[in-house]
């Protein structure tokens, strides 16, 4: 499928038309990673963040919110409940917290692989050549960095570097591959100033990078942001603006399947966030094969607040569990086992399991 195509696809807005993508994309989806949705256990280990993205609500600027860091003993009783509920992996995620130690971080992740078979997943930001290596050789197995836009332009407006630093995630991911992590990536939909081409070329860069996993969520403007109440923005004509909708997001995750099509995709936390009722479903039903359980302990789930109104923010681990098998299998999926990789990653430094093990791919 070539660009023009993609473009097309993305203006489409012909209920009859779109309902053929997404038959194509679960179709796709189904002969490429099967019928299994694989569960990631998220762990949000903290909330400090020294980075200044304009649109998320971690930002460091933001002191209208109560900051968190997790200890290490509070981590290994969420992973104790990721093994007891069956989860493949846990995530590791974070704002971009330097008071996360190298060692600290490594102790704990050498623990998870030790005590238990799950796969180790870190979303911590842009963290330093040093950092990755030294989580990489602990054991963890992949690393999710959202390039957020392939816009230079656009990127350089909401996502100012850091201390002197040249923020280029691009060139992070490649190192993360050349690591042996399987490598993470994705964008928001409807960013203020991104336009219809740029979503395109978002599209493509996933095909170039050849990411095992690609997380696509809707834009949700938070007040405190410097996106959100309007002070940073980009004029781009109003016809070319992307509408940060959920019917946006679903032609973005079956654009995706199509175009990458052995990837993992998830059905997003901020597209179940803007419809609660069906959100993860129609993300399912359309490309997507993976879910994020929240394991965060509740007393600093409302505190992790990237955007307003989050979903899945009062639910204990053992709701959410329930809620997203019984999603599952009401439209009739399966819930996956085993770390769910995907075909063909690389395996464990430390145990030399297959990343792939119990994955049905
Ligand atoms: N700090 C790490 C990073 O930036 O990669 C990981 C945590 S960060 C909160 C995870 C993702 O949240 C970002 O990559 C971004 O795509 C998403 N996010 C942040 N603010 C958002 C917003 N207002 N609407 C939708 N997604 C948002
Ligand atoms: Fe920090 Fe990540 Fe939020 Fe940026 S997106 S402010 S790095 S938590």
């Amino acid at each position: 499928m070539d660009r023009s195509i993609v473009l097309k696809w993305l203006r489409e807005d012909n209920p009859d038309r779109l309902k053929d993508l997404w038959a194509l994309a679960d179709k796709v989806r189904k002969e490429n990673v099967g019928d299994a949705v694989h569960l990631r256990g998220l762990l949000e280990i903290s909330n400090y963040c020294c980075r200044q993205c304009g649109y998320c609500g971690l930002r460091s600027e933001n002191r209208g919110i109560e900051r968190y860091r997790m200890t290490a003993e509070e981590i290994m009783e969420c992973v104790r409940l990721a093994v007891k509920y069956g989860y493949g992996t846990v995530v590791m995620q974070s704002g971009e917290d330097y008071g996360i130690e190298t060692e600290w971080l490594a102790d704990i992740v050498r623990r998870i692989k030790t005590e238990t078979p799950l796969a180790v997943t870190l979303s911590l930001g842009e963290r330093p050549d040093e950092d990755l290596i030294a989580w990489r050789e602990a054991g963890a197995n992949r690393y999710l960095l959202r390039f957020e836009t392939s816009d230079p332009e656009l990127y350089n407006l909401i996502h100012p570097s850091y201390a002197g630093r040249l923020s280029d995630r691009i060139a992070i991911l490649r190192r993360l591959k050349e690591l042996g992590y399987e490598a993470g990536s994705g964008v928001m939909v409807g960013i203020p100033g991104q336009t219809y081409e740029s979503l395109a070329d978002d599209i493509e860069t996933f095909r170039n990078l050849d990411l095992d996993m690609i997380g696509v969520g809707p834009y949700i403007s938070h007040l405190a942001t410097p996106l959100g109440s309007g002070d940073w923005t980009r004029l781009i004509p109003k016809e070319d603006q992307v509408p940060n909708t959920e019917l946006m997001t679903y032609k973005t995750v079956a654009l995706t399947r199509l175009i990458c099509p052995q990837a993992n995709i998830p059905s997003t936390t901020a597209l179940a966030t803007i419809n609660k009722a069906m959100g993860r479903e129609y993300g399912l039903m359309r490309g997507a094969n993976v879910v994020m359980p929240n394991l965060t302990p509740t007393k600093y789930r409302s505190l992790y607040e990237i955007y307003p109104a989050k979903a899945c923010i009062d639910e204990t681990s053992d709701e959410c569990r329930a809620c997203l098998h019984a999603r599952i299998e009401r439209i009739g999926r399966t819930v996956g086992t085993g770390q769910g990789a995907r075909r063909g990653a690389p395996s464990s430094p430390k145990t030399g399991r297959a990343g792939g093990l119990g994955s049905p791919c």
